[in-house]
């Protein structure tokens, strides 16, 4: 049911999205005494783990991790089954968060944000939906996702198969049963990696059409051990504390201590296979200081993964295909896997090579590649995202002033410390490609929720805020929280701009040019502990 009758409807905050970032937002403002309300394109909360249920997904971060850190009683109370979580399992977390903080009485499903207005004599949002019904608030915060808007590449002739067609990033509620049909999964990155075994399973031949080999180690999942699970509660909040402090925003991994050009090649063997026997790949890019900083090194670790694809695979044909040579490993994402390369020793299952014969069209039958058509009964596509930006530039967010984030954004997204847009005041975004602490977040999805503590503080009266007032860039203005009045936010990470009294009368930008966003960038990262 719409919130709205013919008035828009008022509230202090208006949340895009019911992931995990938008379900924290939602949490956060209202413990700060804000009236929220949220749109949510989908008809359940959890984004990206109500989205992608293609068989197989499954989170690359240890569930104990992948997990919020707001409440201890609910971190205690959590009990994960696996070392890694399974999609479905995820879901039922993140469902039981939205209800045990009665998160959905906020939340308005199935409806799509389509556009973000604002007016600046008023300062007020005015979103409007695909329903037709709008609202209006102080603060509008894009929790919409970095990876939720599923990208299908253009082939000619889509409409003209005769089979049934999936993308794993919109995948059927109801499952989809391959049993006996010839399957074609087009893309090998981790939506596919983590497919392409569990379709094998079912379908009577699989053709796998890859563009690009990509690194993927051994997930060693299994059953929760109830040991480290035990330990790993006593020990949570020194744990969470103590992630703000490594490159990958996970404690837990003892840091290295030596270049993996300082350590002699057995040395560097028996740690890369320890790690391989360990499963996961923070723990494997841990094996060395300079593993993702010196390519030499980096060469030492990317070789080792290639010897162990070509001692798994048996056609040495395929094997070949399958080694990534064009990237070091952990310089793209980094795939976790069960079983995704022995798959390839079933009599079922075939390689294309679509780098040297790309695919040309889309045929009743199946697929035509530059040398031959292939007869399918169904497709995946596990082509993954308009990543980062694509959620964003499908809503219209303009001012009054004529700006549009698309425009903003035509030759890539800028932004203030990640988190705003000069010249867009009083939004935030929660899941920012430019944003200064992005690895740390990419890797635990939930950081996104803490980036809203900082970037919406109170402050108190007197102190110096960010308004974001006048041009963009540098050219902002510093003015005092009195001036403001009862209800004055930090818009951005307020404690630092605070600090920058030197800075007076000049809003640091998001230019690496710029020295004092470097300094701003340094202290962010020094603010640990801060949030959550
Ligand atoms: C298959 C897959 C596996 C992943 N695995 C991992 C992993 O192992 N570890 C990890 O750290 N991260 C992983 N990620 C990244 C994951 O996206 C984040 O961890 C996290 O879930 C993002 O949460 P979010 O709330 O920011 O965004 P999302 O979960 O993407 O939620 C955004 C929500 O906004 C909604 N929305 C978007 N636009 C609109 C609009 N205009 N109107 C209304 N609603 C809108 C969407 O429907 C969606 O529900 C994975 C991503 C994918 C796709």
């Amino acid at each position: 049911m719409s919130a709205y009758t013919s008035e828009p409807a008022r509230f202090d905050a208006i949340i895009v999205g019911a992931g995990v970032g938008g379900l924290y937002a939602i949490h956060r403002l209202r413990k700060l005494g804000l009236k929220v309300h949220a749109f949510e394109a989908g008809g359940g909360v959890g984004g990206t783990w109500y989205w992608n249920r293609y068989p197989g997904c499954r989170c690359d971060v240890e569930s104990m991790e992948y997990s919020y850190s707001f409440s201890d009683e609910l971190q205690q109370e959590w009990r994960w089954p696996e070392r890694y979580g399974t999609q479905p399992e995820i879901l039922r977390y993140i469902n039981h968060v939205a209800d045990r903080f009665d998160l959905r009485r906020d939340i308005e499903f199935n409806t799509r944000v389509n556009e973000a207005a604002l007016d600046s004599r008023t300062n007020r949002w005015t979103v409007k939906t695909d329903k037709g019904s709008a609202a209006i608030a102080r603060f509008c915060i894009m929790a919409t996702g970095n990876l939720s808007t599923p990208r299908t590449p253009n082939y000619p002739g889509l409409d003209s198969f005769k089979g049934q067609w999936y993308h794993t990033g919109l995948w059927p509620h109801e499952g989809v049963d391959f049993t006996g049909l010839r399957v074609g999964v087009i893309g090998t990155g981790s939506s596919g990696v983590q497919s392409i075994p569990i379709i094998a399973n079912q379908a009577k031949h699989l053709y796998v059409f890859q563009r690009t080999a990509n690194f993927s180690l051994p997930a060693r999942n299994a059953p929760m051990d109830p040991a480290k699970e035990r330990s790993h509660k006593v020990d949570y909040p020194e744990r969470r504390r103590a992630a703000f402090d490594t490159p990958f925003g996970i404690a837990g991994y003892p840091p290295p201590v030596k270049s993996a050009l300082d350590a002699t090649e057995e040395e560097r063997l028996r740690a890369y296979e320890a790690k391989w026997a360990e499963g996961g790949s923070i723990s494997f890019l841990y094996s060395f200081t300079d593993l993702l900083i010196n390519k030499e090194s980096n060469e030492t670790a990317s070789e080792f993964v290639r010897r162990k694809i070509c001692a798994t695979v048996k056609d040495s044909k395929t094997a070949e295909l399958l080694c990534p040579n064009d990237h070091p490993i952990g310089t793209k994402r980094l795939i976790l896997d069960t079983d995704y390369y022995e798959t390839y020793n079933r009599d079922n299952v075939t390689l294309v090579d679509i780098r040297s014969r790309p695919i040309e069209k889309i045929i009743s039958t199946g697929l035509r590649t530059a040398d031959a058509d292939y007869a399918l009964d169904a497709i995946v596509f596990a082509t993954g995202f308009d990543a980062m930006t694509g959620a964003m530039k499908e809503i219209d967010i303009h001012t009054d002033a004529g700006m549009s984030v698309r425009e903003k954004w035509e030759h890539g997204p800028r932004t203030c410390l990640g988190i705003m847009i000069a010249e867009f005041p009083k939004s935030i975004y929660d899941h920012w490609p430019a944003e200064p602490r992005r690895q740390e977040s990419d890797d635990t999805g939930l950081r996104a929720a803490r980036r809203l503590d900082r970037g919406l503080r109170p402050v108190p009266a007197g102190s110096w805020v960010l308004l974001h007032r006048g041009g963009g860039g540098c050219r902002g203005r510093l003015g005092s929280a009195q001036q403001r009045g009862r209800g004055s936010y930090a818009l951005s990470v307020g404690k630092l701009m605070v600090r920058r009294r030197q800075h007076s009368g000049e809003t640091p930008c998001i230019h690496a040019v710029c020295r004092w966003c470097r300094r701003i960038q340094e202290e962010m990262r020094r603010d640990r502990g801060q949030g959550l």
